[in-house]
């Protein structure tokens, strides 16, 4: 959650579920929105920003924001794959080769590296291949900085409670964020089956717990998962098991849902993925406004989700957000 975000209700998916007629910045935008003047404002910002970077590298590296839009579905995409695509999580290694090949080359797709690895964080790689001499060079400095917290709250970090609490932290922090390194392939190990099945099926439910990556605290609540496939299905534990890739990292609720969503859609190419989420953050439970009630939630439709608001109200409906 942002900080600068009001406590409230995300109140996107009623958006979704309430048009009729098919409104594109609430029906489109991903619930990240919190209503339509947000979201207006919001695309201004997002405008500006590419707008800005465009200007910094002419080499057509960022999506052109002006101009022909050449269908609203493919304007939408480009705008949640920029978003989405901090430069941060951009892998440090494939830079040189981002800036000459651009950016379709980069990777077989803008969600999965080639490497299997999906948006990992610039250290992720570095990570994962260390050696055994190298981790615990790691668990050393964190520790150090878990000790330097302490001080500074005018804890005394040599008293018989906190004496391993730098160690335990450290790794705790280290298993929260495990999910950068997660390969895709792992996790969809063939579990894809062509069934001739197109109807909807949705996982609900699913629990989340997160970090966010304003404050690093926890946000845990529910997602639930729809799709319509095209022919394939894929293994029903799968989802949750995506799902838990993109929590086990710093987030916000927004993208969250959004990379599940697109991870889904790039892995069973189905008709259309409909994601939602509600859940409670702590940075706003146990802090700053402490509203203890206030659950945001967020949605991201793709596909026939998107376009067809019958679809789109069935999900809502089934998954009982609509209330
Ligand atoms: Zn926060």
């Amino acid at each position: 959650m942002a900080p600068s975000e009001d406590p409230v209700v995300d109140r996107a998916p009623h958006a979704h579920s309430r048009s009729k007629k098919r409104n594109h910045e609430t029906a489109s935008v991903s619930g990240s929105s919190t209503s339509s003047e947000d979201s207006a404002r919001r695309k201004k910002r997002r405008d500006r920003k590419a707008l800005k970077r465009k200007n910094a590298h002419s080499d057509g590296l960022t999506v052109a924001v002006n101009g022909a839009r050449p269908s609203a579905f493919a304007t939408r995409r480009n705008s949640l794959g920029k978003a989405a695509r901090d430069p941060r999580d951009e892998p440090v290694t494939k830079k040189g080769v981002a800036a000459s090949a651009g950016s379709r080359a980069r990777s077989p797709s803008p969600i999965i590296d080639f490497d299997g690895l999906s948006r990992p964080s610039p250290g992720t790689r570095e990570r994962r291949e260390e050696d055994k001499e190298k981790a615990d060079e790691r668990l050393v400095k964190m520790q150090g900085a878990v000790r330097t917290l302490l001080e500074c709250v005018g804890e005394d970090p040599d008293r018989e409670g906190l004496l391993d609490t730098p160690s335990r932290y450290a790794k705790a922090l280290m298993f929260l964020t495990k999910g950068y390194q997660v390969n895709v392939e792992d996790i969809v190990n063939n579990a894809l089956f062509h069934e001739g099945h197109n109807e909807m099926v949705i996982v609900k439910d699913i629990e989340i717990y997160s970090l966010c990556e304003h404050h690093m605290v926890p946000f845990t609540g529910k997602m639930h998962i729809g799709y319509i496939p095209s022919d394939t299905v894929i293994g029903l534990s799968k989802l949750p098991r995506i799902a838990e890739m993109y929590a086990r990292r710093l987030q916000i609720q927004e993208r969250l849902t959004k990379e599940v969503a697109h991870a889904i859609m790039e892995i069973l190419k189905p008709q259309g993925v409909a994601v939602v989420m509600e859940s409670s953050h702590l940075c706003m439970v146990m802090r700053g406004v402490e509203k203890t009630s206030a659950t945001t939630i967020t949605s991201c439709v793709l596909g026939c989700f998107e376009r067809k608001s019958k679809t789109r109200n069935e999900f809502f409906s089934l998954v009982g957000v609509n209330r």
